[in-house]
């Protein structure tokens, strides 16, 4: 017999974290989600013979021997099949020049081959390859301090993580953490500019692109062999092994609140269900402001959905092309001679995913290849409203790709024969996330350094988990959240914090 009830709004990666954990304390609990499967942002779907792949680009901390990949164990997302290495991050081309580097675990090669093309920015490179050296064998590139959320962490608990991470302020007020568009202006030569401001999102701070070098240098990052799905499913089939409950095409509309305490929710059929506690793992903006009509904030919460940016939304096109590219590194940017536009952006840097390390996305002798592209959610919105010309938009934008790519694989157009865009508006259609935001808040100095309650000011018996309440998201990040909610219920209920391995 559980002892409580909880409803989880939202099956993403942190609802179902937030269930599993649920389920090993004890509690009763029940997720309603508003697709029709599970994984929300963490997304595939097949077009005919072909698996798109539309989430998780890789997995940090895919190897055991760190907090993390228990964690995933713990969910049971991870077997020995589930990735693979991910030893080449990416390839830099430059079309005008026919420069190429590849970012991969060799730090000293990755040096020179930098200093080589660029002797002005060999000062900066030593600087950067040095923190990334370092941060490789730091233990703390794989704990991240997300062990507690912050309400349990206490002053003292607190201290001791400044303590620990004391080697790692420097990136929170220093020149690594500036974006890394600023960080790369510092750079004179022009394509290894480029690089930098590339090698993740350039709105994202430098000391992550650091993070994401040491992770590769570390033999840290994987890919999943069979997508999204291969990580996704497993975890699902863990929490409903646990006894834990799903409803699907469930969306809700409001949380119900009875004397300032959530009772439970009230989906957009009329059906209402009751629960102890509630857990939004939800888009954070449509939680706050309308299933609870903006009754339970006080000047953080306002000040944060105010000021706070958030990543920008993305174009994804996706092509089924009747090739191979055996020799490609899982992704490439291409720095275009002559930029493309889109919307109101100059797209100056083509990114190109190639999906050849498994053969779950496409039958013998195809590939899926895919390229996402930065854009603005108003320009999709006012699209949408005119769906011919947002189909148009959407065919020139996968058109004009395309042919892009036919420099460096002659013929490809011709080989295409399957090609599906998702727009910011599938996203939210899909997922309800803000403006169709990929990893929910940027990760700024700012926001890094804010601690995002899992509660919220005035409302007991109500918590929230996911990429909203930990700027940046990201796929430890959200797991970790769902178990932080977790955390908190069993702390303030006098239990003990059970997990095991299935
Ligand atoms: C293309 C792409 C690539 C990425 N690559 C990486 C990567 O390589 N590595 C990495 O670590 N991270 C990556 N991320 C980020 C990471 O996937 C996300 O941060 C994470 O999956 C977010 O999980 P979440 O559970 O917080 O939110 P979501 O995935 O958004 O889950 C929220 C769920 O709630 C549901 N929901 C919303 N509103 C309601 C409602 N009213 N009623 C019921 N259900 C509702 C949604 O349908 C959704 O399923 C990527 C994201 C994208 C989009």
């Amino acid at each position: 017999m559980h002892e409580k009830s909880l409803i989880i709004i939202g099956a993403g990666l942190a609802g179902l974290s937030a269930g599993c954990y649920a389920q090993m304390n004890d509690y009763q609990s029940h997720i309603f989600e508003h697709h029709s499967k599970p994984g929300g942002l963490a997304a595939a779907w097949r077009r005919g013979e072909y698996l798109i792949d539309g989430g998780i680009h890789f997995l940090i901390a895919h190897r055991p021997g760190s907090a993390i990949y228990d964690v995933y164990r713990e969910l049971g997302a991870v077997q020995t099949t589930t990735c693979v290495d991910m030893d080449r991050y990416m390839r830099f081309v430059d079309e005008a020049s026919g420069l190429k580097v590849d970012f991969t675990r060799d730090l000293d090669k990755l040096a020179s081959d930098l200093k080589r093309i660029s002797p002005d920015d060999a000062k900066a490179v030593d600087a950067f390859i040095g923190e990334a050296r370092r941060l490789k064998d730091s233990p703390l590139l794989m704990d991240l301090g997300m062990a507690l959320p912050p309400e349990l962490k206490g002053k003292l608990g607190t201290l001791r993580e400044i303590w620990a991470m004391r080697g790692f302020m420097k990136y929170f007020v220093g020149g690594y953490s500036k974006s890394a568009a600023e960080y790369a202006r510092t750079m004179h030569n022009p394509f290894t500019r480029v690089m930098f401001e590339n090698l993740f999102s350039p709105d994202g701070p430098a000391w992550f692109i650091i993070m994401i070098v040491a992770t590769v240098a570390a033999g840290q990052l994987g890919l999943l062999e069979g997508g999204c799905p291969g990580f996704i499913l497993p975890i699902e089939k863990r929490y409903k092994d646990l006894g834990g409950q799903v409803s699907y095409n469930s969306t809700v509309e409001t949380v119900l609140v009875e004397n300032n305490k959530a009772v439970g929710v009230r989906l957009e059929d009329g059906t209402e269900h009751k629960a102890d506690i509630v857990v939004s793992a939800a888009d954070g903006r449509s939680t706050i402001f309308k299933m609870l009509g903006g009754r339970y904030i006080n000047d953080g919460v306002r000040k944060q959905y105010s000021n706070w940016r958030t990543y920008s939304p993305t174009v994804m096109m996706s092509f089924g092309a009747r090739r191979t590219f055996p020799d490609d590194p899982p992704l490439n940017m291409f720095l275009l001679k002559h930029p493309l536009k889109l919307g109101s952006r100059e797209i100056s840097c083509l990114p190109l995913r190639v999906f050849n390390y498994s053969d779950k996305f496409a039958p013998q002798g195809k590939t899926v290849i895919q390229v996402m592209l930065e854009t603005e959610w108003d320009y999709w919105d006012r699209l949408v409203k005119d769906r011919p010309k947002y189909e148009a938009e959407k065919e020139r934008v996968a058109a004009e790709v395309l042919s892009r790519l036919e420099e460096h694989y002659p013929g490809i157009e011709s080989q295409v024969e399957m090609t599906d865009v998702a727009t910011p508006q599938t996203t939210w259609r899909y997922t309800l996330n803000h403006e169709g935001s990929p990893m929910g808040w940027l990760m700024t100095a700012e926001t890094l350094m804010a601690q995002v309650p899992r509660s919220l000011p005035g409302l007991k018996d109500f918590y929230m988990a996911g990429q909203w309440v930990l700027p940046g998201g990201g796929v430890p990040s959200c797991i970790y959240s769902g178990r932080h909610v977790v955390q908190i219920l069993c702390h303030r209920d006098g239990r003990f914090f059970h997990t095991f391995f299935p």
